[in-house]
């Protein structure tokens, strides 16, 4: 048995007729530009997450540097992020000037350690940008009340949650700002690139518009200095076909995840991960920590066996060469550094059989 830890091919094969059709249309109007399905998607997910506004961007990393230029964060400003994360919210802020600074995980969440966030406001903090990893939302009560007390602007990425839910409301909905992905393997993920910036405030949202459209709300006449970053009319239908089916193909991430937890449960090298009680984990990765055992040769011998597995994420931001820079060393973030060195993900995908769950475990166990 030969396993990916993604495979788009059988989704497609599950959404062939609706998703051909729905091209078809597009192929038919030669509308690609600012098309009819980029609003209708917009309005569909406006609804889905209950949210004032979304506005279609060209993909993730834009989203939340267009989030961050909105709200004015630049030079001389401080904006706090974790530093176990993709590097798009590092990035974004160092674009805009501003100053990352980093704060620890939650071991059992891999999200950023919410009791940790305050020691580091200082009065050049005007941001926090919690990533909510692998599915799971982060402690947004305790950052959201942070953020009141300090008058700190929250902008959420919410790459890999869409549909996470934390104490019945969505992912990426609680802060100023919510910034997606529509990556090809994201919970919700087009064809090609995407994105998304979700917000309740009119004023805000009526500025990320402008700055995706290089500043201009009038045509031709530049108020500010914007970017071009939007999502195409193909990439658009592909997500309200796919829109449909999300709740769907959660239900079904989520049953694999507990199908892991209990075929790994109680062997002394695996931490399982954690899901908060009562929030909605979505399992955009089933992540685990190995513990006392050669990671390396754990994945090889798997790999022989035809289990694909991947490590997110093997070094962490701060220590990466481009931002050297900013100061950091080994040994400043020691729950993040131990993580990069413990975490192990499963394949996981909503048209991923039974039978595939039981032989990755299977394989995972005999070479443990
Ligand atoms: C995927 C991802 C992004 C960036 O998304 P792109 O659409 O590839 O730019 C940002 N943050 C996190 C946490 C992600 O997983």
């Amino acid at each position: 048995m030969t396993i990916p830890m993604f495979d788009l091919h059988r989704q497609y094969t599950t959404l062939k007729t609706e998703l051909d059709e729905a091209l078809g249309d597009v192929m038919s109007s030669m509308d690609f530009i600012k098309g009819q399905a980029v609003t209708r998607f917009e309005k569909q997910l406006q609804d889905y997450l209950h949210i004032k506004h979304v506005i279609g961007v060209g993909n993730g990393t834009d989203a939340l540097y267009l989030a961050l230029l909105a709200t004015h964060i630049g030079v001389g400003d401080e904006v706090i992020v974790p530093a176990f994360t993709f590097v798009s919210p590092v990035e974004a802020i160092v674009r805009v000037g501003a100053t990352p600074i980093f704060v620890d995980i939650d071991p059992h969440t891999f999200n950023i350690d919410a009791r940790e966030i305050e020691p580091h406001i200082t009065p050049h903090t005007k941001a926090i940008i919690p990533v909510h990893l692998f599915g799971q939302c982060a402690d947004m009560t305790t950052i959201v009340t942070l953020a009141q007390k300090y008058h700190l602007v929250v902008i959420e990425d919410a790459c890999q949650v869409m549909g996470a839910l934390h104490n019945g409301r969505h992912a990426g909905t609680f802060g100023d700002i919510g910034c997606t992905s529509f990556f090809p393997t994201k919970t919700l993920g087009c064809y090609g690139d995407g994105g998304a910036v979700f917000t309740s405030d009119d004023v805000l949202a009526e500025e990320v518009r402008m700055l995706a459209q290089h500043g201009m709300r009038q045509k031709y006449h530049y108020e500010k200095i914007g970017i071009n970053s939007r999502l195409d009319t193909i990439q658009a239908t592909i997500l309200e076909v796919k829109l449909r089916h999300l709740e769907q193909h959660i239900e079904q991430r989520i049953t694999i995840a507990k199908q892991y937890d209990e075929l790994l449960w109680g062997n002394k090298h695996i931490i399982l991960p954690t899901c908060v009680e009562r929030d909605r984990h979505v399992y955009h990765q089933y992540t685990i920590q190995l513990v006392d055992v050669n990671r390396d040769v754990v994945r090889e011998k798997m790999l022989r066996r035809g289990v694909t597995t991947m490590v997110y994420y093997p070094t962490p931001i701060h220590l990466q060469p481009a931002y050297h820079f900013l100061g950091y060393t080994k040994g400043s973030l020691p729950i993040t550094e131990s993580m990069c060195d413990r975490v192990l993900s499963l394949p996981i995908f909503p048209e991923m059989s039974c039978e595939e769950v039981k032989y990755v475990c299977k394989t995972l166990l005999e070479v443990l």
